[in-house]
């Protein structure tokens, strides 16, 4: 089980540095491998915080390109040096605020794994694309994935955050989940192979609470959880690591 807490654009420094302290305090929980993923300008800090912990760093986004003139980009590399483990790459919110196109996911993917970071590729459907969802989830999967070889397809991460759900409080029921989970794991299967599908951790996310974690992540093709809103308050962080650990299969 994994389950990693993308903070967005909140907490400024001492805030980032207490919330982390708190995490790496209250959250261990065998079996369950735990990531945070701060602003960038507070990652150095946090992962000092977290150290002697078995929480892990992770970015938010890193940028397409390996270095060079793009003022206000972070690269792969810049965050392999403070750090990450992990980054967050197609976020519907990069996607939908700042114009990431599959094509660019596809290239920030490529950067992550240049760098031996572990992308947590985000895949889901808006509101509008509801009744083809599937279609649309497999379309951005193909795109991401199009030039990754099986050796580096296993060391990656699908989060399926059906974008209706995200931030609103409006959840994917245990049961929708599951069955996009078992489409994304039947697409992994055909583009690659029944190993890499099955070992490849497929995250849910969109409104995860402490409430409603146990009956998603029972589900059988959930392996964790993408934490937004939830992962501020350490309590909450902690009852959903917790509803990991109960239900690990
Ligand atoms: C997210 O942004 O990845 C997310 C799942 O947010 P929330 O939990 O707040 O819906």
């Amino acid at each position: 089980m994994l389950i990693a807490g993308n903070w967005k654009m909140n907490t400024t420094l001492a805030e980032a540095v207490r919330l982390a302290e708190k995490v790496a305090q209250h959250v261990q929980q065998p079996g369950v491998e735990v990531v945070v993923c701060p602003p960038f300008v507070s990652l150095d800090a946090v992962y000092g915080a977290l150290r002697g912990s078995q929480v892990r760093l992770g970015a938010q986004n890193v940028a397409e390109e390996e270095s060079g003139a793009y003022t206000g980009e972070v690269s792969a590399a810049m965050l392999a040096s403070v750090g990450c483990q992990y980054v967050i790459i197609g976020h519907s919110e990069r996607r939908a605020y700042y114009g990431e196109t599959d094509a660019v996911v596809a290239r920030k993917l490529a950067q992550a794994l240049r760098h031996s970071l572990i992308p947590i590729v985000c895949v889901g459907e808006t509101l509008d694309e509801r009744r083809e969802a599937q279609t649309v989830v497999e379309r951005q999967l193909t795109a991401a994935y199009e030039s990754c070889a099986v050796e580096e397809a296993v060391r990656t991460v699908v989060a399926y955050e059906p974008v209706w759900a995200i931030g609103t409080g409006e959840t994917a029921s245990p049961a929708q989940a599951q069955e996009m989970h078992a489409a994304i794991r039947a697409w992994l299967r055909r583009r690659y192979d029944a190993d890499t599908a099955r070992q490849l951790p497929l995250l849910y996310g969109g409104s995860m609470k402490p409430d409603n974690a146990p009956h998603l992540l029972a589900q059988p093709d959930l392996d964790g959880g993408l934490i937004g809103g939830a992962s501020l308050d350490a309590e909450a962080f902690k009852a959903i690591v917790e509803a990991a650990r109960a239900v690990q299969h």
